[in-house]
């Protein structure tokens, strides 16, 4: 039996580099990954957990001692309500809905009713995924979801889980899945300085990608350390303190290796 509730921890409304048009993003709680760059280090525990507030805002929204909960249970036609009220935008500018994270996979039942409300509504889906998960969750969801964001990270298996925390040889066979489905799919690259970029793992990437004949463009996406001031609040640690954005110059040579595979490639998401 389906479940019509899960737990997310954001609605993004007019949100536009989370696929074509102007969409609504909703971002589920749990991830199985750690990636040490992610910068919504709050999407990874899928329980709710308790956050420190800004100090600036914490006689605004804070419930108790300058703590905030992060994440909330809702029930699929609570987001429909939220997502139903963009429809004229979705119409006009090509949009639709984003189910991002977290890992939305992580909660399958929940994206299925979810994905199965917007396809009755008509509404284009786009699910931002790591991949990572069993084969037959992905069949389960397939034929509801318009296009796959997909993040491919690291080409060494090794690496991967250095950098990550799980292997990588599911992801490809995930996306290998997809591809034999004939969906569509944006590939979504983290560019982070002697991790992902390397010159070793950007040739493999572009070697790989451009074996698959389901993906429409790849993203690369420069590291920020937009969530570094989030661990702090959570009482993790931040491994990344010592690592800068890329350059402009290196993003756009990063732009022209990977074009050299024939490969549509987009700065930014
Ligand atoms: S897959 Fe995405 S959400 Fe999960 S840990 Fe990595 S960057 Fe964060």
């Amino acid at each position: 039996m389906k479940t019509d509730s899960g737990i997310i921890f954001n609605i993004k409304h007019f949100a536009v580099h989370d696929g074509p048009g102007i969409r609504t993003t909703v971002f589920f709680k749990g991830c199985p990954l750690s990636c040490r760059w992610c910068h919504n280090p709050e999407s990874i525990n899928p329980n709710l957990e308790e956050i420190e507030v800004p100090y600036a805002r914490v006689s605004v929204t804070a419930k108790k001692c300058g703590k905030d909960t992060v994440g909330k249970k809702v029930q699929v036609s609570e987001i429909m309500s939220e997502v139903l009220k963009d429809v004229i935008f979705y119409d006009e500018s090509g949009g639709g809905i984003t189910i991002s994270g977290g890992e939305p996979l992580m909660q399958p039942d929940f994206l299925f009713s979810l994905l199965k409300e917007c396809k009755i509504h008509n509404i284009h889906t786009c699910v931002d995924t790591s991949g990572y998960a069993p084969r037959k969750i992905i069949e389960s969801i397939v034929d509801y979801v318009d296009l796959f964001l997909y993040d491919i990270k690291l080409l060494d298996n090794e690496e991967h889980v250095r950098y990550t925390g799980v292997k990588n040889d599911r992801i490809f066979q995930n996306l290998e899945y997809l591809c034999e489905k004939n969906k569509k799919v944006i590939i979504r690259t983290p560019i982070i300085p002697d991790i992902t970029d390397t010159e070793e793992n950007i040739a493999q990437l572009g070697e790989y990608i451009s074996s698959l004949k389901c993906v429409v463009r790849v993203d690369i996406l420069p590291y920020n350390q937009f969530g570094e001031d989030k661990y702090r609040r959570l009482e993790k640690p931040y491994q990344l303190n010592n690592t800068n954005p890329p350059s402009d110059e290196r993003m756009l040579q990063l732009k022209e290796k990977l074009e050299t595979f024939n490969l549509q490639v987009k700065i930014g998401g």
